[in-house]
């Protein structure tokens, strides 16, 4: 079954186009990672996906439910993970996890939250709050509170932006733990990153969703040596 249905999404701010009327499926449980140039669409894209602003046209479902008129039930079984960590800095890590699951009116919360603390292994930082911790904790953090309300979506933008590569490695591990038993809407402007976690890649140009493949399938049709080139060669209309 298909997660999420796409049918001519277009979004337009004023005169510019940021979205420009894309076609999309992605499958229940699967790992999709849309890449694209800075400015292509892809936060746009996420940001309709997950109802957080309207379409200027076109359809979303999502679990076979329409985004126009089961909004509010549709949210409820999708979460989001933005650029910008979702985390208030002046509570502690566990008062931030209580935080969300208060704001979702999760029923048990403490078993939720030990869970949480388990698989993101959140034992040491647990007491401290999050403004002292690190860049990479704090992504950590803020994909475990993204994951309070036991998501069957979850959309995660840019989650290992800007941090070290060992902290990069580590969210990788996280989210390959979840592959699989939620389906995962990933945006990254690391190759490396949508190639090791993703099923299939989509590329964003200027609005439109010009290729979906696995990374493989993308290296054979561009005939090249990895799949970087593969991404140039699809981004720049074979011009770099
Ligand atoms: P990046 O990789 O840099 O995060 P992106 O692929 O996520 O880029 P978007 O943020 O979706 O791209 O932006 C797509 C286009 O829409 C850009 O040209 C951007 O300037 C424009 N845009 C985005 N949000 C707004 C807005 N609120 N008002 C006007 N233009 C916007």
């Amino acid at each position: 079954m298909n997660a999420i249905e796409v049918n001519k999404l277009t979004k337009k701010y004023k005169d510019k186009i940021a979205v420009n009327g894309i076609d999309l499926q992605i499958k229940q449980g699967e790992l999709f990672a849309l890449l694209g140039t800075n400015g292509a669409g892809k936060t746009t894209t996420i940001k309709m996906l997950s109802g957080l602003i309207l379409p200027t046209s076109g359809d979303i479902m999502i679990n076979k439910m329409d985004m126009k008129k089961d909004t509010f039930k549709i949210k409820e079984i999708l979460n989001v993970s933005p650029q910008e960590t979702a985390i208030a800095p002046n509570l502690t890590v566990k008062e931030n996890l209580e935080f969300m699951a208060g704001v979702y009116q999760i029923e048990n919360k403490n078993k939720k939250i030990d869970e949480l603390i388990k698989l993101f292994k959140l034992e040491e930082v647990i007491n401290k709050k999050t403004k002292t911790l690190s860049g990479g904790w704090q992504r950590k953090v803020s994909i475990a509170a993204s994951l309070i309300n036991d998501p069957k979506i979850l959309f995660l933008d840019e989650p290992t932006l800007g941090l070290d590569v060992i902290a990069r490695k580590e969210l990788w591990k996280v989210i390959e733990g979840l592959k699989g038993k939620i389906t995962i809407i990933l945006t990254t402007h690391y190759m490396e990153e949508a190639e090791s976690l993703s099923d299939r890649i989509g590329i964003m140009v200027n609005g439109n969703l010009v290729d979906i493949g696995t990374s493989k399938e993308l290296i054979k049709k561009t005939k090249a040596k990895n799949f970087e080139d593969a991404f140039v060669n699809i981004a720049t209309g074979g011009e770099l």
